[in-house]
């Protein structure tokens, strides 16, 4: 029934279109059942498009906006940095900013994080951020806190560049999924953070009362190996970190309608754009305004092979001949930070930032360490050492 109807839809959006999608359509019908090995709604859409293409792309020439950039192309983006045009950056990141801070990417599964779950016989990965499993079995979310907990790791050079763009006054404001802190700790002041996904900064109960806890509170309790549990009214503690299910947090929403629009640059960094609504972000720009990703792997190009057809799919456009502000630095995050400090000449202020922000980091840790070894604030060596959860859980 749905291919029938997909098939259906963009035939019917044009007359036109009416005699060739229906001959599809038949084909879908016949192999209704079988759909993996006949109608391929991909290629039905493809023929449809290859057919208005000769109408799409008059209106398409005309619509086409202002193209800000001297070059599509990373030279390009520094010029424009460095003109008086470009005054408000907003930086979208994800996870990939923070693997060489050695925090791995807990999100996709196969990560040395999820051999460690094992034990607790997840009915899958994710259920480790599920809200309704966080109920019902607390331990693993708690587990991996402890073993992530924000506090045990240096932010990246990456980080530090955003850092920079906010002492340089070009940061309007950095989205992050993240919820590992590190831009907080690189120095990004808390007023420019959305931090999309949540943090750890306080806890809620989500038992009766709703109660707010600190992040000492929590961490003194995760650290001694007990479920954090409400003072008051005995329920459960979670940080303030958005689990599947839940709602992102109110100032998300209500600054991204306030910041996109003005967004001169928009830098995403070590995401692949799959999860909403944050992926959908990249649209939120006016349509003039430059977007950089850098990133391993191209990402959030929509769908390219449309693309090619002269069809507007939304997303990155880096490759098709209509491309205008796109700008794709396909790297590691800290390459292609350091890569675009030493182009706009700010490599000797981020080496600086990083070095000493990073001896000051270690001399913390190892101070502390030393002053109260008994109070749970040990280094990482014995905390995992001492993995505590299994026993609660084992039956
Ligand atoms: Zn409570």
């Amino acid at each position: 029934m749905s291919s029938e109807e997909s098939a259906d839809h963009p035939g019917g959006a044009d007359g036109g279109g009416r005699g060739g999608a229906s001959k599809e359509e038949g084909r879908s019908a016949s192999d209704r059942d079988s759909q993996h090995s006949g109608f391929n709604p991909m290629e039905t859409l493809e023929q449809l498009m290859r057919f208005l293409r000769p109408f799409q792309q008059d209106e398409e020439e005309e619509a086409k906006p202002e193209q800000l950039l001297e070059d599509i192309s990373l030279e390009g983006v520094v010029k424009y940095m460095q003109s008086d045009k470009c005054k408000n950056i907003i930086v979208m990141t994800g996870a990939g900013i923070s693997t060489s801070a050695g925090i791995p990417d807990f999100r996709s599964p196969g990560t040395g994080l999820y051999d460690n779950l094992e034990k607790y016989n997840l009915p899958e990965p994710m259920a480790i951020f599920d809200i309704n499993y966080f109920r019902e079995r607390p331990e693993p979310f708690f587990y991996l806190a402890k073993e992530l907990y924000p506090g045990k790791f240096r932010p990246t050079p990456c980080h530090y560049f955003i850092r920079l763009l906010a002492d340089k006054r070009l940061l309007l404001r950095n989205y992050t999924q993240n919820i590992d802190t590190l831009e907080r700790i690189a120095g990004v002041p808390g007023d420019l953070m959305v931090e999309a996904h949540g943090t750890f900064h306080t806890g809620h109960c989500i038992g009766d009362c709703g109660k707010e806890y600190t992040q000492q509170w929590m961490k003194d309790e995760i650290f001694a190996d007990r479920l954090p549990k409400c003072t008051d009214c005995e329920g459960l503690v979670k940080p303030d970190i958005v689990f599947f299910g839940e709602r992102l947090p109110v100032r998300f929403s209500h600054l991204v309608m306030e910041d996109f629009p003005k967004c001169d640059l928009l830098i995403v960094m070590g995401t692949s754009l799959v999860v909403q609504p944050f992926a959908s972000l990249i649209e939120r720009v006016p349509a003039t305004t430059p977007r950089l990703l850098i990133n391993k792997e191209k990402a959030g190009e929509g769908i390219p092979r449309l693309r090619g057809l002269g069809l507007f799919t939304g997303g990155f456009d880096f490759d098709s001949q209509n491309k205008y502000r796109d700008v794709a630095y396909l790297g590691t995050c800290d390459d292609g930070c350091n890569k675009l400090a030493e182009m706009l000449g700010w490599k000797d202020e981020l080496d600086e930032l990083v070095t000493s922000s990073h001896k000051e980091i270690d001399g913390q840790h190892e101070s502390s360490s030393s002053e109260k070894p008994s109070k749970g604030e040990t280094k990482s060596e014995t905390q995992k050492t001492s993995l505590p959860k299994s026993e609660t859980t084992s039956k």
